[in-house]
């Protein structure tokens, strides 16, 4: 039997296949989508239609951005030799609201992960290694401290390693498994500034 009407079944279904939404919170945003006055219903699916067109990569670190370059990459003021590997884009904004980092980043997009299948070729780490032909004094790693982080971050130091270049891990003042986005800033800078080589 139909609980709903079948457009609302297919909202349900739409929503909670978005990460984070149980059945529940499914049910919940549907229903409060209903209820929402037209204009803003329209405006909510135009923006991220808008986003979704609009936003990509940026041509050197990979984090998303509006335009070719990424405001970090775009300012000349920036520490280019210094690049710190994150997972995603959401690791660089953390790292960014400390305000203290005056390197440039590359965002991988994941991390190496045998269990779920996640291979070297299937983030970016082909893109940094081609970064590392330029002028590049040092490669911080500040991948998660998860199993995954950690496999990714031995992988990448054993790649750099003959290339001479250094290769530094923040230290694990970093919870454990905990995702760097959720950290505040003082333990996101102590664990910076506590790198060491790997
Ligand atoms: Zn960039």
């Amino acid at each position: 039997m139909e609980l709903y009407s079948g457009h609302i079944n297919k909202l349900i279904d739409e929503l909670s296949g978005l990460p984070g939404i149980g059945s529940k919170s499914a049910q919940r945003l549907a229903f409060h989508l209903i209820n929402m006055p037209q204009n803003k219903v329209e405006r909510l699916a135009r923006t991220i239609l808008d986003a979704k067109e609009n936003v990509r990569y940026c041509k050197e670190c990979f984090t998303l951005t509006d335009n070719e370059i990424c405001p970090v990459c775009a300012n000349t003021r920036r520490d280019h030799s210094t690049i710190m590997v994150v997972e995603n884009a959401r690791d660089l904004a953390a790292y960014e609201k400390t305000g203290k980092y005056e390197g440039i980043y590359h965002v991988l997009h994941g991390a190496i992960s045998p269990m779920l299948g996640i291979g070297p070729n299937d983030i970016r780490l082909k893109e940094l290694i081609t970064r590392l032909e330029g002028d590049v004094s040092e490669v911080i790693i500040a991948t998660n401290s998860s199993l995954e982080g950690e496999t990714t971050a031995m992988y990448i130091s054993k790649l750099i390693k003959p290339t001479g270049i250094k290769v530094t891990r923040i230290a694990s003042g970093v919870p454990v498994g905990g995702d760097l986005e959720y950290i505040d800033e003082v333990t996101l800078l102590r664990a910076l500034e506590g790198r060491t080589e790997i």
